[in-house]
């Protein structure tokens, strides 16, 4: 088995939509970021990338290359599994943590894990989120800044 951690942040600006696990929360807010700037599917996908000891997702879609702006980070965390599965491993677990000050984690999470379980192919069961705020203190308390941990459990196939 290989573990793999992966962590992102994503600055927080009014207007737009957020898109967090793949789902479009319509919150009046925004992360803002080169891609779709989607923190927690950005930490998932280097999670698992870093666990079967793959290029991490800078080096798979690099931010200076025209066709990875503002792209689908579902797609680039369906690529990036694509990528573990043909090295030979498969997914034992993953768990996640999500700190953002609003929107609360608990009302979306079903669905949020719906999502990440569906990119994936995976069983639901196979997927764990917790969200925590910044306890209105930092960036995150603020409503500055979405930050987004993962861990990845992997095995051999
Ligand atoms: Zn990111």
């Amino acid at each position: 088995m290989r573990i793999g951690i992966g962590y992102d942040s994503h600055r927080i600006e009014p207007g737009g939509t957020m898109l967090l696990g793949g789902v479009a929360i319509e919150h009046g807010r925004h992360f803002v970021g080169h891609s779709d700037a989607d923190v927690l599917l950005h930490a998932i996908t280097d999670a698992l990338l870093s666990a079967a000891g793959l290029p991490d997702i800078g080096q798979l879609f690099p931010n200076d290359m025209p066709e990875n702006r503002g792209r689908d980070s579902a797609e680039m965390l369906s690529l990036a599994m694509a990528n573990v599965r043909q090295s030979g491993w498969d997914l034992v677990n993953l768990d996640c943590v999500v700190l953002l000050e609003h929107p609360k984690i608990s009302p979306i999470k079903s669905q949020v894990l719906a999502r990440i379980a569906a990119v994936l192919e995976v069983p639901e069961s196979l997927v764990n989120l917790k969200g925590k705020t910044g306890e209105g203190v930092g960036e995150v308390g603020r409503g500055e800044l979405a930050v987004a941990h993962c861990v990845a459990l992997l095995t051999r196939v």
